[in-house]
């Protein structure tokens, strides 16, 4: 660190956002441009280099980051782009939209502001572009084994990127028109825009990665040739099956998932389509689900000029602080949180108040109402306490002319016949059984990511893609140099 007593001088400051009634106007990324750069070297001098660094412990990668704030620190960037891309192969991605846990463990928070690490981590990425500090790297010799990675989420493409370094021939099939799934059509641009997902795909592609799209294996491409063909094959096609809403009404119009709707805001922003058939112009929307996924809705529906828009949870307020007994340092806190999303929500001119928070804790929805059109006019719902019964005298209606159900999502999506065909084992909650090694029942074929974990996180994404490719290099040489990062690998996690 360039001066150890930083934590004490420079207090934190984050990247700041874009005024409210500008960024609401736009799909941009809601940070200010450029506004970056000139705090972060000083943000990162508050590191203080502590000798057990539990932010590097928390992070699902082992990113080093005490070694890159201190580089940071000193403007040494080529360096601390390498010790970034050391551990993480898409920095740009999840120092945009990763929940840090690290900045939860980092020492510092324990009684002050945590050090803005996935600030430092998006800047090094960003610096690292604009310098040319991040070419294509294709491998020296080809091994004369071949991959197939289904599924070009971030599982499949860290995946891949490793597998192509390592000089095998790899091919990634996804059955969208374009790679990169869930980051490209449910995370709205206003989270991250797609050129940062485009010019990875590009450096990929010069490393020698394939891509095929539009191409569903199980439907399009049978699985068992793809084993035939191939090597190995890993399965990254994430846990895409919405779970669904079983109240009386839900069958009216209007009454739409969230990942039917947050795609067709994409395409808006990709050119394909020039407004959203789903748009929320002038809509009362109800958002049903308190987690990210309703956050993101309630970003889009705010763009889109909603005449209103609730979120609803079903789960208490959290507490401001976090519970030492239930949540105690280093873990990741459940605490309220503020997103970009809802701070928009809380400045819509249609707001309940000033300073309201779009959100209703602990509202369970009991049914919908509709018109003589059937279509969705009403949502009616009553407080719930702790353990879920309704609270006497609190049932009422809202007002809902769209209505986005954004409850989670239960294991990978079945209907294309990829599992069926390959023959492979699932867990009892639906994701593709493994062994420590990644490898599922059928040998050669391996499964990681959220098809496997479990609806999960970008960075546990890319840390899974990290480790089959290790796991699949070992497989295919006997012996690999490729890093696993940490895991644990063997259960469900959201942070
Ligand atoms: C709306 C939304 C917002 C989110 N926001 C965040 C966030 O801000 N931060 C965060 O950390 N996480 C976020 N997440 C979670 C994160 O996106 C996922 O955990 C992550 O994308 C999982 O990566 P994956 O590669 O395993 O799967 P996915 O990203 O789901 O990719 C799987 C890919 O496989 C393809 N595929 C499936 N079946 C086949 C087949 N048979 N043939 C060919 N291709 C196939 C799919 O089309 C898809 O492109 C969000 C999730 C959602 C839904
Ligand atoms: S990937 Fe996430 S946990 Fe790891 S350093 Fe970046 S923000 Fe922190």
């Amino acid at each position: 660190m360039a001066d150890p007593k930083g934590f004490i001088t420079t207090p934190r400051q984050d990247w700041p956002r874009r005024p409210v009634e500008e960024r609401v106007r736009d799909w941009d990324e809601v940070y200010v441009p450029g506004a970056l750069l000139p705090l972060i070297s000083k943000q990162a001098d508050r590191c203080m280099d502590c000798g057990v660094p539990f932010c590097h412990e928390a992070c699902p990668l082992g990113n080093l980051i005490p070694e890159w704030n201190d580089l940071v620190s000193r403007d040494d960037w080529r360096a601390a782009s390498d010790r970034l891309h050391a551990t993480n192969n898409f920095p740009e991605f999840t120092g945009r939209l990763c929940p840090a846990p690290c900045e939860a463990g980092c020492v510092l928070a324990i009684n002050q502001p945590a050090v803005t690490i996935k600030n430092v981590e998006v800047a090094i990425a960003d610096r690292a572009w604009a310098d040319g500090l991040t070419p294509p790297r294709p491998p020296d010799r080809l091994s004369g084994k071949t991959v197939a990675v289904i599924g070009s989420g971030p599982t499949g493409l860290a995946a891949a990127q490793q597998l192509t370094r390592a000089g095998h021939t790899v091919a990634v099939y996804e059955k969208d028109d374009r790679i990169g799934g869930l980051m490209r059509y449910g995370i709205p641009e206003f989270k991250m825009e797609k050129r940062h997902l485009d010019r990875r795909i590009e450096q990929m592609r010069a490393e020698g990665t394939k891509f095929r799209t539009s191409t569903t294996v199980g439907r399009d491409v049978m699985a068992g040739d793809l084993r035939t063909r191939y090597d190995a094959v890993v399965v990254a096609t994430g846990a895409t099956e919405w779970r669904e809403l079983h109240v009386p009404g839900r069958e009216l119009t209007g009454i739409q998932q969230a990942m039917e709707y947050l795609p067709l805001a994409n395409r808006v922003c990709e050119g394909d389509l020039v407004a959203s058939p789903m748009s929320a112009a002038g809509k009362h929307v109800v958002i049903v689900g308190g987690g990210d996924t309703g956050a993101d809705c309630l970003g889009t529906a705010v763009r889109d000029g909603a005449a209103s828009v609730t979120q609803l949870d079903i789960y208490a307020q959290p507490a401001t602080e976090r519970d030492e007994d239930t949540d105690p340092w280093p873990t990741y806190p459940k605490i309220y949180r503020l997103s970009a999303a809802h701070e928009e929500a809380r400045e819509l001119e249609s707001a309940p108040a000033a300073d309201a928070d779009a959100r209703l804790f602990a509202a369970s929805t009991l049914r919908f109402t509709g018109d003589a059109t059937g279509h969705v006019r009403s949502l009616h719902l009553v407080e719930v306490d702790a353990r879920r019964r309704p609270v006497e005298g609190t049932a009422r209606a809202l007002p809902a002319d769209l209505v986005l159900l954004a409850l989670g999502f239960s294991g990978p999506d079945r209907e294309d016949g990829l599992v069926e065909q390959l023959g492979l084992a699932l867990e009892s909650r639906g994701t593709i059984a493994r062994g420590g090694g990644f490898e599922t029942n059928v040998p050669g074929v391996f499964a990681a990511g959220d098809a496997a974990r479990g609806q999960s996180l970008i960075v546990w994404a890319i840390a899974e893609g990290r480790a089959v490719a290790a796991a699949v290099d070992r497989h295919l040489t006997g012996s690999s140099r490729l890093p696993t990062p940490i895991g644990p690998y063997d259960r469900p996690m959201s942070v």
